[in-house]
């Protein structure tokens, strides 16, 4: 390889529900004895699934498989209701990391349904977000995953007064305006949120990656094939008009071949990669010139923990303060260290558990 020059997206990487998840995942391996059992891959990224795995967390894809009374975390993803109703049941303790932008998109499927709507929702077949939302009012909902989906579920529609629109969070805004369009082509009284489903973390990658594709001789995405917002990044590099878009988990499975003869490479990370991850890429490449890091926007979104560990931190404080002499009643009113949620950084959360 002859890299001359990364162009380094920004925002990339981490995003803030995949945070909260991987911290909330954390503190249960910190507080609960092995093993702690999650419902799905906590977010999809393989080097995170397999470093709780390394801690003794247990993947599973049915709930009927962890034992009562056992600890339990739903994934990021989203749950089905009966999955969630099931999970609560035989005494375990359930926390359920869902995105709060994935309830969103529940919600309004709820909504919707209850009203009559004929639901749309354009996802991915099989993928676990998809999944989830689509049980939420399985006779009102109907999957679109490709705009040729729409000639077999448009003819259907009872009222077209009532047609929503939603979609999964992590799809290319490309793949997400041309099933819109026609849809609301046919109906133009068309319910759709306010912009769209695709959440703010999904949307700023796709524009920061924009603004280098067309600089760059070459793409490289860093994350899983599974995750459904990093092929929606390579699908962006694509449309951008780059003849080499590489996806990768991490350095060991960068072509090196196909890299031949790419000058400037521009590099990005889905929402639930690492950036440990990154920067061995990025030493990987070996820029002779150096790493540019092209700035589209801040991302400050916060999600605090789950509701369940939110009652659950109190105690901890005032467990931390009675073991180094304090007054656990102070503290669990103060706060201690479990209560700084938000200064603490995933990342590091999850390199200190592997230490
Ligand atoms: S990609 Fe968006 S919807 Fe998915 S976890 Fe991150 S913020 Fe939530």
């Amino acid at each position: 390889m002859t890299v001359e020059r990364v162009l380094l997206a920004q925002p990339r990487g981490y995003c803030a529900g995949v945070e909260m998840a991987i911290k909330a995942l954390a503190w249960m391996v910190r507080v609960f004895e092995p093993p702690v059992y999650c419902y799905h891959e906590i977010v999809h990224n393989r080097l995170v699934v397999d470093r709780f795995g390394d801690l003794g967390v247990v993947f599973v894809d049915d709930v009927d498989e962890v034992p009562a009374g056992a600890p339990l975390m739903l994934s990021a993803h989203g749950s089905a209701p009966e999955v969630v109703t099931t999970a609560r049941s035989r005494d375990r303790f359930v926390v359920n990391a869902v995105c709060p932008l994935v309830t969103k998109v529940h919600h309004e499927a709820k909504v919707r349904s209850e009203k009559g709507y004929t639901v749309l929702y354009v996802g991915h077949a099989g993928h676990d977000e998809a999944i989830g939302t689509l049980a939420v009012a399985p006779d009102a909902i109907e999957l679109v995953e490709h705009e040729e989906d729409l000639d077999r579920v448009l003819p259907d529609v009872r009222d077209s007064s009532k047609v929503a629109l939603l979609a999964q969070t992590t799809l290319s805004l490309h793949d997400w305006e041309g099933i819109m369009d026609r849809t609301r082509e046919q109906f133009p009284e068309l319910w759709t949120a306010t912009r769209n489903d695709l959440c703010f973390a999904t949307t700023n990658r796709q524009a920061a990656l924009t603004a280098i594709a067309s600089r760059a001789d070459a793409v490289v995405v860093i994350g899983s094939a599974n995750s459904s917002n990093t092929i929606a990044l390579t699908k962006v590099a694509r449309s951008a008009g780059r003849p080499v878009v590489l996806r990768v988990d991490g350095p060991d499975e960068l072509d090196v071949d196909a890299l031949r003869g790419a000058r400037v490479v521009g590099v990005t990370a889905g929402a639930s990669a690492p950036e440990d991850l990154v920067q061995a890429v990025i030493a990987e490449l070996g820029p002779s010139e150096g790493v540019e890091a092209v700035h589209v926007t801040d991302e400050d979104e916060y999600f605090p923990p789950p509701r369940e560990l939110r009652e659950l931190v109190p105690a901890l404080d005032g467990l931390a303060a009675l073991v180094v002499g304090g007054d656990p009643v102070a503290a669990r009113k103060r706060g201690g260290p479990f209560s700084d949620d938000r200064g603490v950084d995933a990342s590091q959360v999850l390199a200190d558990l592997a230490r």
